[in-house]
């Protein structure tokens, strides 16, 4: 078939119109309207004729003479496709209905490309309203009906033309970046996108406004973009309104976005919520949606944090690490994950160390920033028992230790528990360590020997410890990680240190009244008839907050008592050296005995009274014999040893002795170790009168051990 002798008249091809128009208007100038044997020549049919989607080459069949150049690009339905799926032909492309520009065509009757466009609703040259169908009875309108400009219904001319201005920026806007990215090809003017990649958004942001009233304030309608599919998907004004209510979502990003979305989780519950925001996140996963992914992020850490939607939400299954960028945690996922007790979140909050706060659904949420902080300073704070632990010392010493300043404590954590400096701790086992050696020499004893051996010179582990601090006594070890109970020193330094630390001592500080009691052995009436006597008055007066005074005599006092002493018990000497041996000796078990029993005290205090004196005034405490030093730890296995070397000459005792000393200290095989009070009831006496005759057998028991010394 010859064309040119077909189309004899060829209408002016204008740069915007759409081939179907073309061809129509073209069979229109030369009478002759194709009938379905001339569409079986061309291959081409008549659904693609009507819908316009010629392909190119049979449009240059029919129209050989109109030249590529004449075009930017072929105007049918695939420019507007571009690269976007074939599923998207439905919902881009307009059919079966036409719609056009009432003042586009007074100056020129043709149909443009946009036109096809089904969200177009406005010409982008006028900016007024596009007819949809006929004027008249409003029926859909063909290229037929609309080349010959008359309704094939109701045979009306189409010369009743609506025209609305439109004045609403934010939809003509919108509608002009639509053109822009389709027909166009350039990116979107919300965050630089590809016509594919921005269409795509648009739709998936529908999900969220579906069902709402028109936000940007252009019409009354309802975007019921999904749920009506027969009416609504195929009204174009619909789906241009919920266009630039998408746009207007993406506008002041992202205060308009969060807008729409809490407006959606506030009407829409379970499923649709679940499945919108899921879709959501799998379209922004792309690059280009970066920054609306992070935002959206942003969002769903806030509305789990804030109890709207729970953790259970796609999107955090989707990306799990999402949860870990919430500043604000439930209360029941701090118990499981960070194993924070209710009871411990309520007392930090309390104190104001974590935040908490409580929702209106009486749930409470815990600030994952304050609690991290928290929790790790705290691993900074260790117990008592942890200390003991790394030191290698029992945890009940570890209150000394703090009293004498060597640790950094802190009240903050854990209860009413004093906690303790963890890196203090291990610095000064580090630092107590010295030096490691292949073997112990035989002349060194362990740490705790020395305790035990040296209490008699009233060290304390505390003086011990310090000892080692200042360098006097340097320690040696074995292995590498040793704490206190692994390292060994030299006896005697040691024992000379303490000589001649106690020397130092008393020689600076002077001495109390009790300690010049001990000191001479003498009564209490009897020094204070013969300070008066020689008006030897004390050197210092402290005095307690309870009123009371202590006497404190330096060394030239003491000096001055002892001379008084010698000129009056030259004769005595001997005996009076004997009895201070003892009598300390004796202290020093009970105080030995006392340590042994500080686990299970069972009702000796170091209060109780027991002795009174001779007159009966001031009651002798425990505490006043033994001084404060009962703290210590002393290891029970080394007291034992000692015991039984002090006790195997028991039968020198009377039955009533034997009585006492066996079962206050555990002599008999399996038998348990009783206070003072227990056998002062089981043989009805005082407590004191057992005391008393306690400390004559172990009078008589050392006696019998010093002559078996010589
Ligand atoms: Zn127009
Ligand atoms: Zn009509």
């Amino acid at each position: 078939m010859e064309v040119n002798y077909i189309f004899p008249k060829r209408p002016i091809h204008f740069h915007d119109e759409s081939m179907s128009s073309y061809l129509f208007r073209l069979y229109k100038n030369n009478h002759f309207m194709p009938n379905s044997n001339y569409l079986r020549e061309l291959k081409l049919t008549y659904a693609q004729l009507i819908n316009n989607e010629v392909p190119d080459a049979i449009f240059y069949r029919i129209c050989p003479w109109i030249k590529e150049s004449e075009f930017i690009s072929l105007n049918n339905a695939s420019r507007i496709l571009g690269d976007l799926n074939d599923s998207w032909t439905y919902k881009i492309i307009q059919k079966n209905n036409l719609k056009f520009c009432p003042l586009c065509v007074r100056e020129n009757f043709y149909h443009k490309l946009e036109w096809c466009i089904l969200p177009l609703k406005m010409c982008t040259k006028h900016f007024v309203t596009l007819q949809e169908g006929c004027g008249t009875c409003s029926k859909p309108l063909d290229y037929f009906s609309f080349i010959q400009q008359s309704c094939m219904f109701c045979q009306s001319p189409l010369n009743r033309l609506n025209i609305e201005k439109i004045h609403c920026d934010i939809f003509s806007n919108s509608q002009l970046n639509l053109i822009k990215t389709l027909i166009f090809k350039e990116k979107s003017v919300i965050f630089n996108l590809e016509a594919k990649d921005y269409i795509e958004l648009i739709y998936a942001s529908f999900r969220f406004l579906d069902g709402f009233k028109d936000l940007t304030g252009f019409s009354q309608d309802t975007m019921d973009i999904f749920h009506n599919q027969k009416y609504k998907s195929k009204s174009s004004t619909i789906l241009a309104i919920a266009f630039s209510n998408a746009d207007w979502m993406y506008t002041s990003f992202a205060s308009h976005f969060y807008f729409v979305l809490d407006l959606f989780l506030a009407k829409f519950k379970y499923t649709k919520r679940y499945d919108s925001f899921l879709l959501f996140e799998k379209i922004v996963k792309r690059d280009c949606f970066a920054e609306i992914r992070e935002a959206f992020h942003q969002y769903c850490i806030q509305k789990l944090e804030s109890g709207v939607i729970r953790r259970d939400f796609g999107v955090f299954k989707e990306e799990p690490q999402l949860l870990q960028k919430r500043k604000i945690i439930r209360r029941e996922e701090v118990k499981i994950e960070k194993g924070v007790t209710y009871g411990k979140m309520f007392r930090l909050a309390k104190n104001n160390l974590v935040q908490m706060n409580q929702s209106n659904k009486n749930e409470y949420y815990v600030d994952q920033n304050t609690l991290d902080m928290y929790l790790k300073e705290e691993k900074r704070w260790i117990t008592k028992k942890e200390a003991g632990l790394i030191l290698g010392i029992h945890a009940a010493s570890l209150e000394s230790l703090i009293r004498a300043n060597l640790f950094e404590v802190s009240l903050k954590f854990s209860g009413k528990s004093k906690r303790i400096n963890l890196d203090e701790v291990k610095e000064l086992v580090t630092r107590c360590r010295g030096e490691l050696v292949k073997v112990i020499p035989s002349n060194y004893i362990s740490f705790h020997e020395a305790l035990i051996k040296y209490t008699i010179h009233n060290l304390s582990i505390v003086s011990l410890i310090q000892l080692i601090l200042s360098g006097v006594i340097i320690p040696v070890r074995q292995n590498s990680e040793a704490t206190l109970r692994d390292i060994y020193l030299e006896n005697d330094k040691l024992h000379k240190c303490l000589i001649d630390l106690k020397v130092r001592n008393l020689k600076e500080q002077g001495y109390f009244f009790s300690d010049l009691l001990k000191v001479f052995k003498i009564g209490e009436k009897r020094l204070r008839r013969l300070l008066k006597e020689h008006n030897i008055l004390p050197d210092i007066i402290s005095h307690y907050k309870d009123g009371r005074a202590r006497f404190l005599y330096k060394e030239t006092s003491k000096l001055r008592i002892q001379e008084v002493l010698v000129g009056r018990n030259s004769n005595k000497g001997k005996y009076n050296r004997f009895k201070s041996e003892s009598a300390r000796f004796i202290e020093n078990e009970i105080l030995m005995h006392l340590r042994s029993l500080k686990k299970t005290w069972k009702g000796v205090s170091l209060h109780d009274p027991i002795e009174t004196d001779k007159e009966g005034n001031d009651e002798i405490t425990l505490i006043d014999i033994l001084g404060s030093e009962a703290d210590d730890v002393v290891d029970a296995v080394q007291l034992k040893i000692e015991k039984a070397k002090i006790y195997k000459n028991l039968e020198i005792l009377d039955d009533r002795e034997k009585e006492v000393v066996v079962g206050r200290f555990d002599l008999e095989l399996g038998g348990e170790e009783r206070t003072l009070r227990e056998i002062a009831k089981e043989l009805g006496i005082s407590r004191s009168y057992v005391f008393r005759i306690e400390k004559r057998a172990l009078m008589k028991l050392y006696q019998e051990f010093y002559k078996a010394k010589r």
